[in-house]
């Protein structure tokens, strides 16, 4: 038992999980008896004799739980990045112990009373304004977890969140495997239109599997290369009915699962008193209510669809100039979309792909941290990681360490799809100094020689992780439950969106968008081909967004779900909302991890929108100033978006930072909606 790496102290450098010691069997063990240490916390601050106080009950509260917390981010970050058969084991059987636990402690009764009480008394305890945040979003987080409930109701409420929890797992393990399990396997014949690097990885991936050929895998940096590039219209329509077939499993069919998801989210919403999920989850974001955001997606609706369709009279000419057919298929629109690219705006992704190698990227978002917030960046070599492709930084500002910072970028079959910023420790001071560890994760396809390039949209990615990746670094806050980025989730992608503005900064470009083979600097008119081509395709981009989005809020602005038939509600809604069927959409149901592998981003697909319009006015800021460094700004930037976490309610945050509070046109002319 004391064997248990997971309930020792860890000496090692930053405190850093001593992974090659740490086994898949540890971690029940050390569940349970964290667990039974966490609820020992707590039963101590509601026994307490003297008078509830700020510092006994909320602060007392954000330091309570960290070995508990310490092994739960750890699970979360090895089955996302490094899993295997026997940790997703673990996350299954964890998944509800989690939840019953946290319903234990968010459900304690004589806890509550204490922090109820001080609640109630807030405004004469002279709280500054992060202590009065700190207390609001506990006390939030009791009355949401149901500790106001009574009886019966109560009872079913822990229930319903257990349940939820172990559904919205298996839900993401399904998306997981047949993503992992499907390949596309190609022979010589089948190559017609695909460039040296898809070839190169799809090599490497083939191999990876032991398989001859070629494979191209349901990964999004092999599956849209290949719906861009191959020329071969039957392997296309195949690879783009698997990509878009996932979670219809017959063995892992998750539609059942989002069914049984979306009913119970709607009992939990009235248990809570809240008319629907979406006024329940929506009450808690900046958006404050489902008619806020409904208000911004009339704005981009009709203009998208507008956009949509006269970018579909452009790939109709090139279908003719192709000899392809007139009827554009979902499966044509990338392929010929990059004719038109390729011929309106000569702008092609094996020309521009040299000019980013992933070392180059990593060089200028470095420098990028270093000019607008001082930081710098030194690699550790020293230590012990969980796979050999990460690599580890300690980050410095003012000559002192404040962060350490793990890059991920390569895919592999034991990671899952996309790209996420997660912590294995947040920033605090209550109770001592806390440093954090930041991790960002990408799924570049890895070179199988050479340095690995990127595309436009990879380099966006990059700096988009890094974006929340800053949020967590910079964090400079008491209390580790208001770090970024905790914040609401159509607030937390401000800074993430915000920062791939500066990858396309010209004196950022000229220093680090150099050939990979002659050094050359990125030649301007590339720049300017690859600025212009934002607007392209923008129609596209946002119908799926969006109707991603409305069929999000849709699901979950339902009174009652029970009974709903997942299948024939999406024809419905696309039907309703004239979503046009070449489109596509970024997520159906049956695999839209956003909504149902947890409930962060539950009637909540529109946060990058929202995130978005946000991102547009702060970029325009430094656009107004003339200098996308300005020092003033970039201070400003630091204190009020960057450092703040939740400290600082965020439409005032945003006030501060911009001087007036956000309007939608910035965004609506930035996607060339207006
Ligand atoms: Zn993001």
């Amino acid at each position: 038992m004391n064997a248990n790496p997971l309930l020792q102290d860890w000496n090692t450098p930053h405190q850093l999980p001593p992974f090659d010691m740490i086994r898949p069997e540890h971690f029940e063990p050390a569940f349970d008896s964290l667990f039974a240490e966490h609820l020992a916390q707590i039963d101590a601050l509601a026994a307490l004799s003297e008078p509830a106080t700020f510092e006994n009950t909320a602060a007392a509260f954000d330091r309570s739980g960290l070995r508990l917390e310490r092994a739960q981010l750890l699970l979360d970050n090895l089955t996302s990045s490094e899993t295997s058969p026997a940790l997703q084991e673990v996350e299954r059987v964890m998944a509800s112990k989690l939840a019953e636990h946290r319903s234990r402690i968010y459900m304690h009764a004589g806890f509550f009373a204490r922090l109820d009480a001080i609640h109630a008394q807030r405004d004469s305890l002279n709280l500054n304004e992060e202590q009065g945040r700190l207390l609001d979003l506990i006390h939030r987080d009791f009355v949401r977890a149901g500790a106001k409930l009574q009886g019966a109701a109560r009872q079913r409420y822990a229930e319903v969140v257990s349940k939820l929890a172990e559904l919205t797992t298996a839900f993401g393990q399904n998306v997981l495997a047949d993503e992992s399990e499907y390949t596309l396997p190609l022979t010589e014949n089948d190559l017609a239109g695909l460039p040296p690097f898809l070839l190169d990885a799809a090599r490497a991936a083939a191999e990876a599997r032991q398989q001859p050929g070629w494979a191209i895998t349901l990964s999004r940096s092999s599956i849209v290369p290949f719906l861009t590039f191959s020329s071969r219209r039957d392997l296309r329509e195949q690879a783009w009915r698997a990509w878009t077939g996932r979670g219809e499993h017959p063995e892992r069919d998750n539609r059942p699962l989002a069914k049984q998801i979306l009913s119970l989210r709607a009992e939990q919403a009235k248990l809570l008193g809240y008319a629907s999920f979406a006024d329940y989850a929506i009450a808690n974001r900046m958006a404050g209510a489902p008619a806020a955001v409904h208000a911004l997606m009339n704005q981009v609706w009709e203009p998208a669809k507008a956009r949509f369709e006269s970018e579909k009279a452009m790939l109709r000419e090139e279908a003719a100039k192709l000899g392809e057919p007139a009827d554009i298929q979902p499966w044509d629109w990338f392929y010929l979309a990059e004719k038109v690219r390729i011929a309106r705006y000569a702008l092609d992704d094996a020309e521009i792909k040299p000019y980013f190698g992933l070392e180059n990227m990593i060089a200028a978002m470095f420098d990028v941290a270093g000019r607008l917030f001082g930081l710098s960046f030194s690699e550790r070599h020293d230590l012990k990681l969980y796979h050999p492709d990460v690599r580890a930084w300690d980050v410095s500002r003012e000559g002192k360490v404040i962060a350490l910072f793990l890059g991920d970028n390569y895919a592999r079959q034991s990671k899952r799809g996309g790209a996420w910023m997660h912590v294995y420790r947040w920033q605090g001071r209550n109770g001592g100094e806390t440093l954090p560890i930041v991790v960002n994760n990408n799924n570049f396809a890895k070179a199988g020689h050479g340095q690995t390039l990127l595309s436009f949209d990879d380099v966006r990615t990059l700096f988009h992780e890094f974006g929340h990746g800053l949020h967590g670094m910079l964090s400079n806050v008491e209390y580790r439950l208001l770090a970024s980025p905790n914040s609401p989730w159509d607030y937390v992608e401000l800074p993430s969106q915000l920062m791939e503005n500066w990858a396309l900064v010209p004196e950022v470009l000229e220093k680090h968008a150099r050939h990979a083979e002659t050094g050359a600097a990125i030649p301007a008119e590339l720049v300017a081909k690859i600025k212009a081509a934002r607007h392209f395709n923008q129609g596209f981009e946002t119908v799926r967004y969006a109707a991603s989005t409305l069929i999000d809020l849709a699901l979950h602005e339902r009174d009652d779900a029970d009974g709903i038939d997942i299948a024939a509600f999406e024809t419905a809604e696309r039907e309703r909302l004239g979503v046009p069927p070449a489109a596509g959409m970024n997520h159906r149901p049956p695999h839209f991890g956003h909504i149902f592998s947890g409930d962060a981003y539950a009637a909540g697909y529109y946060v990058y929108m929202w995130a978005e319009v946000l991102e547009a006015e702060a970029f325009g800021a430094f656009e107004e100033a003339g200098d996308p460094f300005d020092p003033e700004l970039a201070d400003k930037l630091y204190r009020y978006i960057y450092s703040a976490g939740d400290a600082r309610e965020q439409r005032a945050a945003f006030r501060a930072f911009r001087g007036r509070d956000p309007q939608a046109e910035a965004m609506l002319k930035s996607r060339g909606l207006r």
